[in-house]
């Protein structure tokens, strides 16, 4: 048996990493010319670190990420909605890691390298097509000037390559653009002084205006923390053509986010000064798909955002995609034939998938602030006059079971 897997993000290299340790072979193409550490903050879940965890990697992440300890839901005024115990205080086995995306795809990546050997990962291959045998598949990549680098063979192949992925769009051929649901996020990280205890997420404010703070890794001194900060408002209607397209890296106009400044209250930061002394800033339009009527083709299946790309509602993304890996990997060493295998895969991981998608569409577990907001535009003084918290517990708790999320015991 041997796998292709397209893409060297987070779902491709943990899919190699838990075939590595099946003893199924396999090689990794990623179109980029190296791997860069790219993007800011992501969240890893309980559910997403347990496979790390089992790869070997639990130490080596504990060394480039904050453990998150606490996840409050306020007001966009600043009031707390709800606060959760997460990770290990929460009772978990494993920590909830806040990690730079880009420092989470290193250690990956050298992972890979290290086990799979130089090899492993075969950069400056971007697939351009594909083609069935009943006993195969081959697939075909170019380099960056368009160049062809000829055929590989393979039992199966796996596309993680990303929200524009090249093999849903044959797959799905009908399908177009991804859909924008008018939210316009700014993204960026920078040392800064530790707020509460150095290890709490804040998400304040809904769908209409939010702003999500939290630091995911250590900074130079004791009582500083690398803090990534998302803004996000509405500037359009679900629907739209989003006014630039979705790109990961493209650059954002800091003029453009000021005036949504004032919008936030958080009392533990200074926003604006936060903000103001981020290095570099990232535009992301808010899109995702529609679920996907089919994942797989013969010999040929999607993971990760290639197969459901989300709105970042509930730190999601990077974990179903571990979660894709983990069933991946389960189906093929239970089934010799490899097309049962992908079918089976399909069958469990697309229906969970695509009912997060929908929920994400809602805002996820923090629908709980739009529906204390919608009651209280201007906050409140006492939060059970305004909603039961037994409520936003249901709220939050239907959402985290619909995800794959054990109970936690705390
Ligand atoms: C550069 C970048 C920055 C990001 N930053 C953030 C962030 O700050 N916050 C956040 O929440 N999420 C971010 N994401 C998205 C997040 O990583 C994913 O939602 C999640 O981790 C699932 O990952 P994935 O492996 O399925 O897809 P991705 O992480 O998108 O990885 C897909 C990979 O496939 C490669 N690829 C695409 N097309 C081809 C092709 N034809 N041939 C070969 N390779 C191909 C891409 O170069 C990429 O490396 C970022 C993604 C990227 C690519």
């Amino acid at each position: 048996m041997r796998v292709i897997i397209v893409g060297a993000g987070i779902g491709g290299l943990v899919t190699a990493l838990h075939l590595h340790e099946a003893g199924i072979e396999c090689e990794v193409y990623e179109r980029s010319e190296t791997i860069r550490e790219l993007g800011v903050g992501i969240n890893l879940l309980p559910h997403a670190v347990g496979p790390l965890a089992e790869l070997g990697l639990l130490e080596p992440l504990r060394e480039i990420a904050v453990e998150t300890r606490e996840l409050r839901y306020a007001h966009r005024l600043g009031h707390t909605i709800l606060s959760k115990p997460c990770g290990l205080a929460a009772g978990y086995q494993v920590p909830q890691f806040s990690i730079h995306r880009g420092r989470l795809q290193g250690l990956l990546y050298r992972a890979v390298v290290e086990r799979l050997g130089a090899d492993g990962v075969r950069t400056g291959h971007r697939l351009t097509g594909f083609s069935q045998r009943a006993e195969g598949v081959g697939a075909m990549f170019a380099d960056r000037s368009g160049r062809p680098l000829g055929e590989r063979e393979g039992d199966i192949l796996v596309a993680a390559d990303g929200i524009h992925s090249t093999v849903r769009a044959a797959l799905l051929p009908d399908e177009g653009a991804p859909r924008w649901n008018g939210v316009l996020m700014w993204r960026g990280a920078t040392e800064w002084p530790a707020y509460l205890d150095g290890r709490t997420m804040i998400v304040a404010g809904g769908n209409e205006a939010k702003l999500v703070l939290y630091p995911v890794g250590a900074g130079a001194s004791a009582d500083t923390r690398l803090t990534n900060w998302a803004l996000c408002v509405k500037a359009g209607s679900p629907g739209d053509p989003p006014p630039r397209r979705e790109d990961w890296s493209r650059p954002g106009d800091r003029g453009e986010v000021g005036p949504h400044i004032p919008r936030f209250r958080i009392p533990e930061v200074d926003v604006a000064a936060l903000i103001a002394a981020t290095p570099e800033i990232f535009e992301y339009p808010m899109c995702d798909r529609d679920p996907a009527p089919l994942w797989t083709q013969g010999r040929v299946t999607l993971l990760g955002d290639a197969a459901h790309p989300m709105y970042p509602m509930g730190s999601n993304g990077a974990g179903q995609a571990i979660q894709d890996a983990v069933s991946l990997v389960r189906c093929l060493r239970e089934r010799a034939d490899p097309v049962a295998a992908l079918r089976a895969y399909e069958d469990e991981r697309r229906p969970v998938t695509g009912d997060i998608v929908l929920r994400n569409r809602v805002g996820g577990p923090e629908r709980v602030i739009d529906e204390v907001e919608r009651r209280a535009p201007d906050g409140f003084a006492h939060l059970d006059d305004v909603i039961d918290p037994a409520e936003l517990d249901r709220i939050v708790a239907s959402y985290a079971a619909a995800t794959g999320m054990p109970r936690s015991t705390g």
